[in-house]
């Protein structure tokens, strides 16, 4: 396929002709009609595979010149680097086109932003933040955007921006289209669409189900949390075989719970990344496990996109991913330039419906290992793990007591029948209509005495 084949017009083709673009990418293959149609769409796609244009040839095609001042795309990211980023390609790609483009970010004077403002604009590029204060100004004017696009949504939501989000919902024009990126599925950015969104179309470049013939892959049945940190701790011990351990945990929570407690054993030897420590901590720490001065690091699913480090002898799955396609995205990591690499997961009972997804895409089933003898069992649970104490018969209780609590927003009927409470497991249950296994039972008469 050539970007001619997309019926772009000719200012769109001479700004491509004059970046040297000629082929399409698959995120923008795959992204261009169901962008253009006009639904809502969630694209799943990394940094660099070209998602900035995927959505935006669309848009500017499109987009047709007005004389009118107020916005009618808003794009809205994380970061003021995006923001810049982002205005830039949108510059290149509307070199022959008569739009106006700005970018908005926090941390710089408002006033200056407000007078950029005042002079009209196309497409506005913000943070949540920011433009939340300056839609309050009523200098900045939302009723008129058409089109909005919500870029890494999944580094927005682990950044902490749900409400912010919910409250630049409500003062946008309800009939709009909504154009969502992500570059991974995460619960977070699943309650987010279920709750907001109109049945979106998703986009995404499949993530290929078949492994590396290098990454060995090994799968523990471990009770819980305890029991996990306690097998790792006896693994890691194994310094030479051992030698450059990656950690996945799908929280930052789990992942600051595992930091410190592996912290007792590892400390000199031990990083951790994820959203809440600054950037200058995540980059240290990715550096020194980059050149070995770490031999361990813990990171989330989020923050470990986009993470180019090579030798990595270990993946470990600290927890079993709820979407198959991390648990490729993770394993990933290991086995790179044809090295060998291991790739483990520990799985819970309550996990086992994870690797039934994950083994379905693989098209193969992960040899299980037994958890070697002198690992302690342990009984201890983390407040996750402790049995929800729940009230039967009470039509006044809510059913589902881990379900999230009410959103700001009336969801419309449509969306409140398609909220399952956030439980990702019903709709697993319905696409892949599979009879539920519940583990190894065994397992735990095995183990009940220790
Ligand atoms: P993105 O994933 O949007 O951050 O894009 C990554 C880089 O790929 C950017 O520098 C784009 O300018 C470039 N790019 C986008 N589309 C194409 C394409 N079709 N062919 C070659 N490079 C592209």
């Amino acid at each position: 396929m050539t970007f001619q084949d997309l019926n772009l017009n000719t200012p769109l083709y001479n700004a491509l002709d004059d970046l040297g673009f000629t082929t399409p990418t698959p995120i923008q293959e795959q992204a261009f009609n169901v962008v253009a149609s006009g639904r809502d769409v969630v694209g799943i796609a990394q940094t660099g595979t070209g998602k900035t244009f995927a959505y935006m040839l669309p848009i500017l095609k499109n987009l047709k010149f007005s004389k009118q001042d107020n916005p009618r795309v808003l794009v809205l990211v994380p970061t003021r680097e995006l923001v810049v980023q982002v205005v830039d390609e949108i510059e290149k790609l509307s070199k022959y086109i008569n739009n106006r483009v700005l970018g908005v970010y926090g941390g710089t004077n408002i006033n200056t932003q407000k007078q950029a403002i005042a002079q009209g604009i196309d497409i506005l590029v913000a943070t949540p933040g920011r433009l939340y204060d300056l839609a309050l100004t009523r200098v900045l004017q939302l009723k008129s955007i058409q089109k909005l696009v919500i870029d890494e949504v999944d580094v927005m939501l682990d950044l902490g921006f749900r409400h912010q989000l919910i409250n630049i919902f409500d003062i946008l024009p309800e009939r709009r289209q909504n154009i969502m990126f992500s570059a991974t599925m995460t619960q977070d950015v699943d309650l987010l669409i279920n709750d907001f969104f109109k049945k979106p179309e998703r986009v995404s470049i499949a993530v290929s189900g078949t492994p590396l013939d290098n990454i060995k892959q090994i799968r523990y049945n471990v009770p819980n949390f305890y029991t996990k940190v306690n097998l790792l701790v006896q693994l890691l011990q194994d310094t030479d075989q051992y030698n450059k351990v990656l950690i996945f945990v799908a929280f930052k929570r789990m992942a600051d719970r595992l930091f410190e407690k592996l912290d007792e054993y590892f400390k000199e030897e031990l990083c951790v990344i994820h959203s809440n420590k600054t950037q200058n901590y995540r980059l240290r720490s990715i550096e020194q496990f980059r050149n070995g001065e770490n031999r361990i690091l813990i990171a989330t699913d989020v923050m470990a996109r986009g993470l180019d480090i090579d030798n990595v002898s270990h993946v470990i799955n600290f927890d079993t991913p709820e979407y198959a396609e991390n648990y490729m995205h993770r394993i990933g990591r290991t086995g790179r330039a044809e090295r060998e690499g291991e790739a483990l997961v520990f799985s819970t009972e309550k996990e086992q419906d994870a690797i039934e997804n994950i083994e379905s895409l693989m098209k193969m089933s992960i040899p299980v290992l037994e958890i070697p003898e002198d690992v302690e069992i342990s009984t201890d649970l983390i407040e996750e793990e402790r049995p929800q104490i729940r009230e039967r018969n009470n039509p006044t209780k809510r059913k589902d007591e881990d379900a999230p609590g009410p959103a700001f927003h009336e969801k419309s009927e449509k969306n409140s029948k398609e909220n399952l409470g956030g439980s990702y497991k019903f709709k697993i249950a319905a696409k892949y209509k599979k009879p539920k296994t519940r583990g190894d039972k065994n397992y735990n008469k095995r183990n009940k005495k220790k």
